[in-house]
């Protein structure tokens, strides 16, 4: 843990959960959905339990968990929704403990790929921890 780390502070308090709560969590990743004014609906956060920046600080079992839940998330999404890619993004920039965006893009949505992800998109509140309840169930199965 980092003291310093606003993901580290936020794992550490029950206080300081996201929207709709970790809906996944495992020794090495936890998985909620974005915050309702970061997305559209389904764009999903996964953050490493272990303060580190990215792929190259990864243990061999953090990545092998990595990948495992990766392709896990990605089909259960493709399940709920419509979406025609999901894109898996890793800025880093602004926290650097590792944490990858999904986020999915639609069949009828008109931009694709940085132009999509340029655009404003938001979503319902309620929807979303709605969905992170559906893929809860989903992945306890
Ligand atoms: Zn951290």
């Amino acid at each position: 843990m980092n003291k310093n780390c606003v993901l580290c502070l936020k794992h550490a308090s029950p206080k300081t959960q996201p929207l709709g709560v970790y809906f996944y969590s495992d020794a090495h990743l936890r998985v909620y959905h974005a915050p309702a004014d970061k997305g559209p609906l389904r764009t999903l956060l996964f953050e490493s339990q272990r303060h580190f920046l990215d792929f190259t600080n990864m243990t061999r079992e953090e990545a092998a968990s990595y990948g495992t839940l990766l392709k896990r998330m990605i089909a259960s999404i493709k399940q709920f929704t419509r979406a025609e890619r999901i894109y898996s993004i890793v800025f880093l920039e602004g926290v650097p403990h590792f944490h990858n965006w999904l986020v999915p893009r639609r069949k009828g949505d008109k931009e694709k790929c940085i132009p999509f992800l340029e655009k404003d998109i938001t979503c319902n509140e309620k929807n979303a921890v709605a969905l992170a309840e559906k893929l809860r169930k989903k992945l306890s199965k």
